[in-house]
């Protein structure tokens, strides 16, 4: 099987708030058959345009004409070809993954077995988290008929966010917390927002709620903080859909002493890449749950992670994505259909057991970020400012 083109697809799709981008990377081989991978920048793909243009300039060329038969040595080469230039960290990095899954997905197909299979399946099923929204987005009774959905299939989890208005966001989490029932779990994600004296204080706060992570709650590259943060937190912390590689994940558990790691293959270098990080984590005793947060290609890699490590726990289930999910797959069910007892399936079709609906995807053409004025986004106020 030689790889006869290597090409971006990027998407927007309008959503409630900022419209959602997506890219989507499609091989085509001298067989005829068709792989799919996707990159995630941590919430969709804000900048899709930047990712297509790594992947055209930096990837195509070395993978046009090269013989296919397993990922390794493909992968090895994309990493070593471009990390001295282009970095070993970000984009490149989120770029290099939409390719890595693709690859995954043609030597699946040509095996006729599920990446989960090719790879060694340890399970067929695996429990999903409930990521819903911003606390500040409603009262506590808003966020509770959001997640009843979820919770009325058996979801345990849910994990709902905080921003610059934190005080008046842990009121909300309080009651609502008396609106759950008991034995679901909540987690918490800070997105960057806190200095670690803030940080401290919310994660006190959050212990007495009996939240089991509090998710980034300073900036990922305040990598000081955030070692001082795990040492005092009475909460877990978690972190990982801003590290890259194994040697981000092994400073994050070694140095930083993170307890809840969050790999996604389509930003930490692909599905090998993120099994890698996964097992350290074991290693560390840390809990493992994959980051999700972008379209259905890359749900569907982060599940073949969940069903090749023993140590996932579960993985995230965006609320909002889910229409996106039925809108650009072929293949698979991701809905609330398809969540039973809490869990959802692992594909066992071949390759990812999911495709991108291309007539749906021309449909939706990229469309770059607009002009954002500092401190508001799309007239909302930009969470993302730090301490208020
Ligand atoms: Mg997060």
């Amino acid at each position: 099987m030689h790889i006869t083109s290597v090409t971006p697809v990027p998407v927007t799709v309008p959503s409630g708030r900022e419209p959602m981008s997506f890219c989507f990377v499609r091989i085509e081989t001298d067989t005829g058959l068709v792989g799919w991978g996707e990159a995630c920048d941590s919430y969709g793909c804000s900048y899709a345009g930047v990712l297509s243009t790594i992947v055209t300039d930096a990837f195509t060329p070395l993978l046009v004409g090269q013989q296919l038969v397993a990922v390794g040595p493909l992968a090895a080469r994309l990493r070593l070809s471009t990390r001295r230039r282009l970095g070993d960290q970000w984009v490149a990095v989120q770029a290099r993954s939409a390719v890595e899954i693709a690859l995954w997905d043609l030597v699946g197909q040509a095996a006729g077995l599920s990446i989960t299979d090719v790879i060694g399946r340890v399970r067929d099923r695996v429990a999903i988290y409930a990521s819903s929204t911003f606390l500040d987005e409603g009262p506590a009774e808003f966020h509770r008929d959001l997640a009843a959905p979820l919770i009325a299939q058996g979801v345990s989890m849910l994990k709902v966010r905080t921003g610059p208005d934190w005080k008046q966001d842990l009121r909300t989490l309080q009651t609502l917390r008396a609106l759950i029932p008991d034995d679901v779990e909540f987690m918490v994600d800070g997105s960057e927002t806190y200095t670690l004296p803030t940080a401290l204080e919310i994660a006190r706060r959050l212990a007495d709620l009996g939240v089991r992570w509090f998710e980034e709650p300073v900036p990922q590259g305040n990598r000081a903080a955030i070692a001082r943060l795990c040492a005092q937190s009475p909460v877990p912390i978690a972190y990982g859909e801003h590290l890259y590689g194994r040697e981000d994940a092994l400073d994050a558990l070694a140095t930083g002493g993170v307890t809840v790691l969050q790999p996604d293959a389509s930003i930490s270098g692909g599905i090998t890449e993120s099994r890698e990080i996964a097992n350290l984590a074991q290693y560390y005793g840390a809990r493992v749950v994959p980051h999700v947060c972008a379209g259905p290609v890359s749900l569907a890699a982060n599940l073949v992670l969940a069903g090749t490590v023993q140590a996932v726990r579960a993985v995230e289930y965006p609320l909002n994505l889910v229409p996106v999910w039925d809108e650009l797959g072929v293949g698979g069910a991701f809905g609330l259909n398809a969540i039973s007892e809490g869990t959802i399936e692992i594909p066992s079709r071949p390759g990812l057991g999911i495709a991108l609906n291309e007539a749906a995807a021309a449909g939706r053409p990229y469309t770059p970020p607009g002009q954002r004025v500092a401190g508001t986004v799309g007239g909302l106020p930009d969470r993302f400012v730090g301490d208020r």
